[in-house]
């Protein structure tokens, strides 16, 4: 295993301080099951700590954006210099190729040169001889971001992009199951980030928790599971706290009738199966015309089959364990339910017999509609495949789920497709790709899958009050 074994202690940064002594926690190495690496866990105290110096750094961060722009161009610098560090950091934690993880780490960069670059516009309403009507942005104050163990550091760096470039300061809370990337960017920022505007606290639940319920945070951003969303959104409510909720995804891929299954079916099965469908915009259930079922399953799987399976180190390696042990239980028993209840594994259906948390590409067919794996979010590299008739039955089908992340349409003649994606109830509805995540483009989801949307105009939006300048103009 060529996970580098850790010589320092990683530190937290809290107010401008790195701080080393707290109680440390185990890290998991995915690939063999075995503790590799250890975390710091910050107290209450702590968390106390940073928020006041969040408070206390807030006028003089919103009164000066071109020292914002300066400071997000940095830490994107930062990225990019050390991004061979942080891809091997992510990789050893959560188990991802070193490829993917590489991807990562520039993506993340690129979404906060994107940040650094925007202004906070101006709208004008009325501009006349009666009166001047603005609205402007405001930052909001303090933002708690919550971090999900699947994609750490591009979902902190859209977080705090968007905060820095709204005037907020910001307490990152990375998850106990991924903490040491966002602990190392931490640190490897700390002189950039002027004191206070940026902290980095891992720790467990209970930390994201005394986050999200504290007086000083003045907005949550959160990603991660719908369950833990519901329990934010009540801790919310005593002081009425900003929210932007992404969660889960349920998303239905629909193959429209005759496509070119050869052509189509290795974009479809990247779109389930890359990073082992632990992403929450993946393909998460396939919808095929009856008579296209067989070929699909055949393409699935042959590209199952070609899959390499392995150490996330290896260069060779396309699918690596899955992130930790929950997930693969959670995995290893939506497929067997679906075994147990008449349904059939085309590729894999079974955790690998090795050490660590390797699932094989999983493809299921002969599952009814309220089979758990169709139902639920599986978050895993097992994909169920669903024959239809007509398509608005598939698209009643896809929509008839409390998700509403993404969706996807395949098929040939793009503009037959384009008209069905219009039909999806989905925050994305894509054709011919699917998951595709650009600064630029608003990203979000209908139903349980998430209250707002990050990314694009909108998403720096989340992290403002908007404010209306109404002036009346003397009457000449
Ligand atoms: P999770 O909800 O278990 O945990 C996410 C974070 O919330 C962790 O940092 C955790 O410590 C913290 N947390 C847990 N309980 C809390 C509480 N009561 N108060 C405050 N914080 C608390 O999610 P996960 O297992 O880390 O991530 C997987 C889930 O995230 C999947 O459902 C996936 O679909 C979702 N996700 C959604 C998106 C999106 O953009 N919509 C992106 C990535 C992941």
């Amino acid at each position: 295993m060529s996970t580098a074994p850790q010589t320092v202690e990683p530190a937290l940064l809290v107010a401008g301080r790195l701080v080393h002594d707290v109680d440390y926690g185990d890290v998991i190495n995915p690939a063999t099951g075995e503790p590799f690496a250890r975390y710091p866990i910050a107290t209450a105290a702590l968390a106390e700590e940073a928020l006041s110096a969040a408070r206390a750094a807030l006028p003089a961060w919103a009164a000066d954006a071109p020292r914002r722009q300066e400071v997000l161009r940095q830490i994107a610098a930062v990225l990019h210099e050390r991004s061979e560090e942080l891809a091997a950091t992510l990789s050893g934690e959560i188990g991802i190729p070193l490829r993917d993880a590489r991807l990562e780490v520039k993506m993340a960069s690129a979404m906060l040169m994107h940040r650094a670059e925007a202004e906070l516009p101006v709208d004008v309403v009325h501009d006349d001889e009666r009166q001047s009507v603005r609205v402007v942005r405001d930052p909001v104050g303090v933002v708690a971001a919550i971090i999900p163990w699947n994609a750490p550091l591009l979902i902190a760096c859209e977080k705090m992009g968007s905060a820095f470039a709204a005037g907020d300061t910001c307490v990152i809370k990375p998850s106990s199951m991924a903490p040491l990337t966002l602990v190392r960017l931490g640190t490897l920022v700390r002189d950039i980030v002027p004191e206070g505007v940026l902290s980095v606290l891992s720790g467990g639940n209970e930390l994201g928790a005394v986050l999200t319920s504290h007086p000083d945070v003045a907005m949550v951003s959160f990603t991660g599971s719908v369950a833990t969303g519901k329990r934010i959104m009540e801790a919310a409510v005593p002081t009425l706290k900003r929210l932007s909720l992404e969660l889960g995804g349920n998303d239905a891929a629909i193959v429209m009738p005759g496509a070119d299954i050869a052509r189509l079916a290795p974009k479809i099965f990247q779109g389930a199966f890359y990073r082992s469908g632990q992403i929450c915009a993946a393909v998460k259930r396939v919808y095929v015309h009856e008579r296209d079922e067989q070929r699909l399953l055949d393409a699935f799987g042959a590209l199952a089959d070609a899959a390499v399976l392995g150490d996330p180190f290896d260069e060779h390696v396309t699918m690596g364990p899955l992130s930790n042990r929950p997930q693969l239980q959670e995995v290893s028993g939506m497929v067997q339910d679906a075994l147990d209840t008449g349904g059939r594994a085309v590729s894999g259906g079974a955790a690998l017999d090795r050490p660590g948390f390797f699932y094989p590409p999983t493809v299921v067919t002969a599952v009814d509609a309220d089979t758990k794996i169709v139902k639920d979010e599986q978050f895993g590299p097992a994909l169920p495949v669903v024959p239809y008739e007509t398509l608005d039955g598939a698209v009643a089908a896809a929509n008839g789920t409390e998700f509403g992340l993404g969706s996807s349409v395949w098929g040939d003649d793009v503009q037959a497709a384009a008209e069905v994606a219009a039909q999806m109830q989905a925050g994305s509805a894509w054709v011919n790709r699917h998951g595709l995540v650009m600064p630029e483009v608003p990203f979000g989801g209908f139903k349980y899958s998430g209250i707002g949307r990050s990314n694009g105009a909108v998403g720096i939006d989340a992290y403002c009050e908007l404010k209306t300048i109404s002036v009346a103009k003397p009457r000449g």
